[in-house]
């Protein structure tokens, strides 16, 4: 038990005898249908989690899944933007319904709730992390085969929240190659150990940039040190997807679900297998 325990293990990550009593898992909605669950995680904010997310949700519902993200990046929702979502989420007798994107995909954030998208969520982390678990319990996720979970950055209450409450099929972790020699991402990997989630790949992103001339692949932010990572800890799957502007202004201009060529395409697939 750890040291001064509050018996509150939804703000606790220790795993002691009383937790192994306590099923803190909330239940879906009772109109709800959602089979694979994959939370996407940065160990910090800014490297690419929300592009990694909504690449992954473009690949499976490209290859036929029926695809859900939710955006749990409360004060920092950057997925409608991505997809190009500009109406509101609808609220029936029942629940709250998710709004779908161009291809069908559905998406939950903050950013479909509020009436302005640019009002700061200006909120304690209780409060947050009550907002990610209504998305799960009170919003109608429709015959969703997989849904990504795109994570508040960092390891702090609201993602150790999710983590305890959502039952989650696996994780991806995002990085970038300045991430401290990996330091920041192994905060990640113990957090995911911890809760017993399986790391299912890790994203490095931003590890090059391809010279227009040549085709030679330039590592502008110092050698990619994730493959070294990966083996450390014994995840087989990993992706490095470099910096290019046609993600950036896929981003921006609402059309990541338009891209001719999805980087993550093919990590996306081993990540199926492994699912199953
Ligand atoms: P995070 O979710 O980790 O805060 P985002 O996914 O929102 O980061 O990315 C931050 C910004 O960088 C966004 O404007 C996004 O479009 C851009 N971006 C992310 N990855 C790439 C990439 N590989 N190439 C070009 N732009 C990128």
């Amino acid at each position: 038990m750890a040291e001064n325990c509050s018996h509150d293990c939804s703000s606790c990550g220790a795993d002691c005898a009383s937790r192994g009593k306590q099923n803190l898992k909330k239940p879906l909605h009772e109109l709800s249908d959602v089979k694979k669950v994959i939370a996407v995680v940065s160990g910090k904010g800014g490297v690419g989690k929300s592009m990694t997310c909504a690449l992954l949700a473009a690949a499976a519902q490209n290859k036929g899944k029926v695809t859900a993200v939710m955006d749990a990046d409360i004060t920092g929702p950057s997925i409608p933007r991505m997809f190009g979502l500009t109406e509101h989420a609808k609220g029936g007798e029942n629940g709250i319904l998710p709004v779908l994107t161009d291809g069908g995909i559905q998406v939950i954030s903050m950013n479909v709730l509020l009436e302005n998208e640019a009002e700061p969520v200006v909120w304690r982390g209780s409060l947050i992390s009550g907002t990610v678990l209504q998305f799960w319990t009170d919003v109608i996720w429709t015959g969703v085969d997989i849904m990504f979970i795109d994570m508040p950055p960092g390891t702090g209450d609201v993602p150790l929240t999710v983590f305890q409450s959502i039952p989650l099929d696996g994780i991806v972790i995002v990085t970038s190659p300045q991430d401290l020699v990996g330091m920041i991402v192994q905060k990640a990997v113990n957090m995911a150990q911890m809760m017993n989630v399986p790391i299912l790949g890790i994203v490095e992103n931003m590890s090059y940039i391809k010279c227009p001339d040549c085709g030679r692949k330039l590592s502008v932010f110092g050698e990619s040190g994730v493959d070294a990572l990966a083996l450390e800890y014994g995840i087989p799957n990993v992706a490095k997807l470099p910096i290019d502007s046609e993600l950036t202004k896929a981003a921006d201009s609402g059309n990541i679900e338009n891209l001719g060529n999805n980087y993550l395409s093919d990590f996306f697939d081993k990540i199926l297998k492994k699912l199953k």
